[in-house]
């Protein structure tokens, strides 16, 4: 259902019709510089997105004939470097220093932008992560270059140029950066298949220098992270969203509810997080989250694609709608014509006698 999606809006607007966003002045040169990945980790652990990525990298460069490098900085790293190369990198640019051991935004960018203006990538991949969402605007715009944020898909054109694939306009548009370079863009876990590691692999490690000066306007002193409530949306085999149409809070502890006695994970819109209703973290779509559970129910939302490109990957989806005309309808396995305000309560009853039995 997920690819038949994808394919649908991409038909919706021809792949020829190429929004070119002309980043810079540099020519690209012959041979294409490394394609690189930003690493990330938490607490030692390599975030998955950032090993999707590397193979998703290892493509593109297969294909440009160019090499993966991967960025990894924090603090007691030594052994990471194994797990990027079984993931496809050749070569990895290791941080491993105390001062290095959190996020930080200003030092993180100067030590990627000085290893960038070095060693010229051709293209800069970054995970559409909180910490990704704040470094690649950071590089880019100290690399005077473009950065696409939330790409849905990664191609080269017949030039050997980065397609970076978002949804907008009602359908699917590349934005290119034909001159300068790097090509940075950020993408979400989940957009790429996670790869096979062949632990057979290798690769360099080159060690990186801490500056001396460390900037010092920002410091992140202390990471201090909230406990997830429930099942983690990405990981969770059942997915129930809620949108505008939930109405109040009160539709919106109905939502949350069906989402518990379904054992399932809490997602929702864009106007569920402006009214307040949920946080951010549960959003799903290209700015949200991308998940792929083996039952999507989405409740009083509509089918806007930037929120139907994150849940590409789900097996059967169902949808809850008051308006039979609902472009959801049109995406779904299963449509539930109804006021999700009778039809959510009456469900969970139903749900509750068959678990009962
Ligand atoms: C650059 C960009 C990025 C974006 N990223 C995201 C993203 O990551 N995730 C995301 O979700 N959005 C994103 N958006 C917003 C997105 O375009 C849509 O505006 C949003 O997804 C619409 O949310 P919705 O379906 O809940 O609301 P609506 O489109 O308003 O739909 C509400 C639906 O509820 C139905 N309804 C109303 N009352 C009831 C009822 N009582 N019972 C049942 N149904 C009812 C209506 O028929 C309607 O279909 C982004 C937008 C932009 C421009």
């Amino acid at each position: 259902m997920g690819e038949r999606f994808l394919t649908e809006i991409q038909g919706l607007l021809p792949r020829s019709e190429t929004f070119s966003e002309r980043c810079g002045q540099r020519s690209m040169e012959n041979t294409p510089g490394p394609v690189w990945v930003i690493a990330e980790q938490i607490d030692g652990r390599i975030l998955t997105v950032s090993l999707q990525l590397i193979g998703q990298a290892r493509k593109l460069a297969d294909e440009l004939g160019a090499s993966v490098e991967v960025v990894l900085l924090g603090d007691e790293l030594d052994e990471h470097p194994q797990q990027l190369f079984a993931a496809g990198a050749a070569r990895v640019y290791l941080g491993s220093d105390p001062r290095l051991a959190f996020y930080q935004p200003e030092l993180y960018t100067e030590i990627i932008v000085k290893l960038a203006q070095e060693r010229q990538p051709e293209m800069v991949l970054i995970g559409s992560t909180d910490v990704g969402r704040e470094l690649a605007p950071l590089v880019a715009a100290r690399l005077e270059t473009g950065l696409t944020a939330h790409c849905i898909d990664l191609a080269l054109d017949e030039n050997g140029v980065l397609e970076q694939v978002v949804p907008a306009y009602g359908g699917l548009i590349s934005i290119i950066c034909p001159e300068k370079r790097p090509q940075m863009a950020t993408v979400a876990r989940g957009v790429f298949p996670t790869p096979e590691l062949d632990e057979s692999r290798t690769g360099e490690v080159i060690l990186l220098d801490v500056p001396d000066e460390l900037p010092r306007r920002v410091q992140t002193l202390e990471i201090v992270r909230e406990e997830p409530e429930g099942v983690p949306l990405e990981s969770a085999p059942i997915v129930v969203a809620g949108g505008a149409g939930v109405g109040d809070l009160e539709g919106w502890r109905q939502i949350a509810e069906l989402a518990k006695v379904l054992n399932g994970a809490l997602g929702c819109t864009r106007p569920a997080v402006d009214e307040g209703w949920a946080g951010l973290e549960t959003m799903i779509g290209q700015s949200g989250k991308m998940v792929s559970p083996e039952l999507y129910i989405g409740v009083g939302l509509s089918g806007e694609q930037q929120h139907m490109v994150g849940i590409v990957g789900a097996k059967v989806m169902v949808a809850i709608n008051n308006d039979p005309h609902a472009p959801i309808f049109e995406q779904v396995d299963y449509g539930i014509i109804d006021d999700c305000r009778e039809f959510v309560p009456a469900l969970i009853d139903k749900i509750r006698e068959y678990q009962a039995t």
